[in-house]
């Protein structure tokens, strides 16, 4: 981080360390419930803001960690459980384990769904959940649990809500300082990637479905400790706040605070408990009647923010903090990744044999053959729509083939998942460019190394995992200085030129050491220049042992560097050899230029 936003933190943080000691009590409580609503918004902000799945269920969560504390620290528990009782430290525990559980299930059952299934299942499971705590009657039914005892800190009991204010703070500032590691590595920036689509997060060697499991189970799990710090907080806990209208007024404060920044949980779990207070104090005066008011305003307040301010508020409010000093970070540099065997000079990489693809009646790939050797390039050439792309999406495994057979390395591949194809050493490109936008090219670019890093999530929250994290971003940088993109490596990469932007694809692709790379139309929006750059590169990675299939339309760009074509029309081959001969066959004349004399 910039040194002005070091200074801005710093100053944050003296003034939170202060205030209790000067506010009076009424506003150091609100203080306390604006950082318990922050830890709730903060798993949102990872879940909905970064990974882009929205939840409506969180208070569910809330309530699951209030609840295990309550009934633990309070009940008489049968002999066997009996070691359990007592302790509200025990039953945090025993509570976050809970909540790792369930939401764990959970999590796998509704994150499956797509689209507007998702916000259905985590309703179904939100109501479920607050239904549960008020019908079972060892939790108390409606009325809950009173006489839950104090926390006590190293012997020291919080009695007062100032006390409970400095662990509150701590604790999100923790849970803060976490998610911002997280986010900030191998794991972090596949999480990231999940909104750009699954399909390239997968072509990159990341399983998606468990990146989307791990946040879900992290945001329950902060959600949990909200709920466990409430219940001692208040002593008592019954089912009203970890309602579904709790959970939508959870996912309000993280888009209002900017959903996809840390602090922008904290800005919104700030604004929505403020102005929550002032209007329910101020509207019943203006209404003359008393009645849930607040939720009107707060429904125009939501619409004028997406209107307005699609990125929440804590974007806008940055503008007013000190801004970082210009100038370009240093080029990471760490030593090299170790690299895979590099196959023979000539060693058939690719075979693809009678494939078949079908869309319902269309017949976009029929019986193709083809073979790629290593330290060869093939060009897969042909009109629009003849089929090029499926081919490609059929040998990467983004779309399986209807039948026949491909082998990559000698072993079977068709019917493998996208990413367990990767992590066999092929890697590709997309015809119409998957980047993350707002992500530097140098974080774009270490997601093509995702397989080559092993660093879990445990170890990324913590930063256990530098020194490998190092190693990665050097090998992206490598490759960006590869490429000739290393003026820009710290550039978005939604602000680059779209040609650029396919290099930035392909030192991506490259990142990942492969063995075959397969390239999706990489000239297409080159100028002159650049397009003699890239053939350059391509035959120097050629020169490396790397085999290349290389789908194309410029036929002058294909001709000086492919070694062999492979022409298609109407999904299938129509003629197939060295690019001169290709060039003055009949058919493939006919093909592209619709017949000559
Ligand atoms: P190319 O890359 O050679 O331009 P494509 O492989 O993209 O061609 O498309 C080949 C044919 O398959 C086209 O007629 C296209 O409309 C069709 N097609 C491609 N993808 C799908 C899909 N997911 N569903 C249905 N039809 C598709
Ligand atoms: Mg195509």
């Amino acid at each position: 981080m910039a040194r002005a936003g070091q200074v801005a933190l710093v100053a944050f943080l003296l003034l939170l360390g202060a205030a209790p000691l000067t506010l009076g009590e009424f506003h150091v409580t609100l203080l306390n419930y604006i950082g318990l609503y922050s830890l709730v918004a903060l798993g949102l902000v990872l879940l909905t803001g970064v990974g882009g799945l929205t939840s409506f269920g969180q208070a569910a969560f809330v309530g699951l960690g209030a609840y295990t504390t309550a009934f633990l620290t309070t009940a008489e528990l049968p002999a066997a459980l009996d070691g359990l009782g007592g302790s509200p430290w025990l039953a945090l525990l025993v509570g976050l384990a809970l909540t790792a559980l369930v939401s764990a299930v959970l999590g796998w059952l509704t994150l499956r769904l797509s689209g507007h299934y998702l916000p259905l299942g985590t309703i179904a499971w939100g109501i479920s959940l607050y239904f549960l705590f008020g019908s079972v009657d060892f939790l108390g039914g409606h009325t809950g649990i009173t006489g839950i005892p104090v926390l006590e800190v190293f012997g020291f009991g919080l009695k007062d809500p100032r006390h409970y204010y400095y662990l509150i703070w701590l604790m999100l500032l923790g849970a803060i300082w976490l998610t911002r590691n997280l986010l900030d590595s191998r794991e972090g920036r596949a999480i990231r990637a999940l909104k750009g689509g699954t399909v390239m997060a997968e072509a990159m060697g990341v399983n998606t479905a468990r990146s989307k499991v791990v946040i879900f189970v992290v945001a329950a799990l902060f959600a949990c400790v909200s709920g466990w710090l409430y219940a001692h907080l208040q002593r008592f806990v019954n089912p009203t706040p970890f309602g579904l209208h709790i959970g939508i007024e959870y996912l309000f404060m993280a888009v209002i605070g900017g959903a996809a920044h840390v602090w922008g949980a904290v800005v919104g779990a700030s604004v929505i408990t403020i102005l929550k207070q002032w209007l329910q104090d101020l509207l019943p005066q203006i209404f003359g009647a008393s009645g849930n008011f607040e939720v009107i305003v707060f429904g125009v307040m939501m619409i004028l923010v997406l209107q307005r301010a699609r990125e929440g508020l804590w974007p806008l409010l940055i503008r007013w903090l000190p801004q970082p000093a210009e100038g370009t970070p240093p080029v990471p540099i760490a030593a090299a990744l170790p690299r895979r065997a590099v196959p023979a000079a000539g060693q058939v990489l690719l075979e693809v044999r009678d494939v078949v693809k079908k869309f319902g009646g269309l017949v976009a790939n029929d019986r193709m053959n083809l073979q790629v050797a290593a330290g060869e390039i093939l060009a897969l050439i042909g009109p629009n729509g003849a089929g090029k792309s499926t081919m490609f999406n059929c040998i990467s495994g983004v779309d399986g083939p209807t039948s026949g057979e491909i082998r990559f390395l000698g072993q079977r591949i068709d019917g493998l998942a996208s990413r367990d194809i990767a992590r066999r050493g092929m890697s590709r490109t997309f015809q119409h460019v998957r980047l993350l936008p707002t992500m530097s090219v140098l974080e774009n670019v270490a997601i093509g190394a995702h397989l080559r890093g092993k660093g879990g999530v445990g170890a990324a929250g913590l930063h256990l995992e530098r020194a490998e994290e190092a190693r990665l971003l050097a090998e992206a940088a490598r490759q960006i200085e590869h490429v000739g993109l290393a003026a820009q490596m710290f550039e978005q990469a939604g602000s680059l030129a779209l040609g650029q932007q396919r290099i930035v694809e392909i030192a991506r692709a490259l990142a990942a050491d492969p063995s075959l790379l397969l390239l999706d139309e990489p000239a297409a929006g080159l100028r002159f220049l650049e397009k003699q750059a890239l053939a350059d590169l391509l035959r120097r990675l050629k020169g490396e042992g790397i085999g290349i299939l290389l789908v194309e339309h410029d036929m002058d760009f294909v001709m000086g560097l492919a070694d062999r074509v492979v022409v298609m029309e109407f999904g299938e081959k129509i003629a197939e050899g060295l690019p001169e001969a290709v060039q003055s066959d009949p058919a493939v004349l006919d093909a592209y230029l619709g017949g000559v004399d």
